[in-house]
């Protein structure tokens, strides 16, 4: 009995000397510590880039978490995750959320919770003009995307005789593009939609209407973190019912900026 009340003792300890937040009750551990640690993309504009004049992390997937980190009374800590690295950054408790261009799917539900879903897009491919028409023209090229994705998997499996070159993150397969090294770089048509809306030759390039997927993205908790799961979606829901949501959308895709892009969901409680 008393070895066993050591050993706890001694777990907590380590515990809290690692400051690892325990799976179940990231919400409670929030308040407490008076801030929340998200997990975002720091070079994928719009939704998580360096502002050249703050060079603070910017963009949509940072709104949405700075409303969690407001409506929870908490600061916020933005820690720069790739894809590869967002889950075990998470699951290792060095995050709170992941906020990072992320698509729920069903594999990964398996290993961490995700919320209702907040952005809705589809993979498709960024070229130089007039190469590509159809998916056919892609047939046995290279094509660039990023590690850890599913864009990764998706284009694969759609195009079996290509050579999908994988980089830690998308401005590297972009760069390839540029260079010539790849015919395409694929991805969810936002990103790329962002990436070359900051490219100063954006005109060399387009997205041609060929769709390999949907991508639903969700914020990435802890499995089994029930409170934070329904703090998050309750914020989230609440965010689309005020109009908040909306407006974070047309704040980086409405028609005055770089990426215009059609709001083609709500975020609903079933979604
Ligand atoms: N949304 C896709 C995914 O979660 C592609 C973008 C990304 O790599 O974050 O894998």
């Amino acid at each position: 009995m008393r070895r066993f009340a050591i050993l706890l003792l001694v777990m907590a300890v380590v515990g809290m000397v690692c400051g690892k937040a325990a799976a179940g009750d990231t919400l409670a551990e929030v308040k407490k510590k008076g801030v929340l640690v998200a997990g975002v993309k720091d070079s994928l504009p719009p939704f998580g880039y360096v502002d050249e004049k703050t060079r603070q992390i910017i963009g949509y997937d940072v709104d949405f978490v700075k409303a969690i980190a407001d409506k929870l009374g908490v600061k916020l800590e933005l820690k720069p995750v790739t894809s590869a690295s967002r889950m075990p950054q998470l699951i290792e408790g060095n995050i709170d959320i992941i906020a990072a261009t992320m698509t729920k799917t069903p594999e990964r539900a398996q290993q961490i919770d995700f919320s209702v879903m907040y952005f809705f897009t589809g993979q498709k491919f960024l070229v130089k003009k007039g190469t590509v028409k159809t998916l056919a023209d892609l047939e046995g090229k290279k094509i660039g995307t990023a590690k850890g994705s599913t864009s990764e998997q998706n284009v694969a499996k759609a195009i079996p005789t290509a050579t999908i070159l994988s980089f830690d993150d998308y401005p590297q397969a972009f760069l390839a593009l540029q260079q010539g090294k790849v015919a395409a770089v694929t991805t969810d048509e936002s990103i790329l939609a962002g990436m070359r809306g900051k490219a100063p030759n954006r005109d060399d390039y387009e997205i041609p209407d060929i769709q390999i997927s949907d991508e639903p993205y969700g914020l990435g908790m802890r499995k089994g973190d029930k409170a934070f799961v329904d703090f998050v979606n309750a914020t989230l829901i609440e965010m689309e019912q005020t109009g908040k949501a909306a407006e974070i959308f047309t704040k980086w895709f409405g028609p005055d900026t770089t990426t215009p892009l059609k709001r083609n969901f709500t975020i609903t409680a079933d979604k």
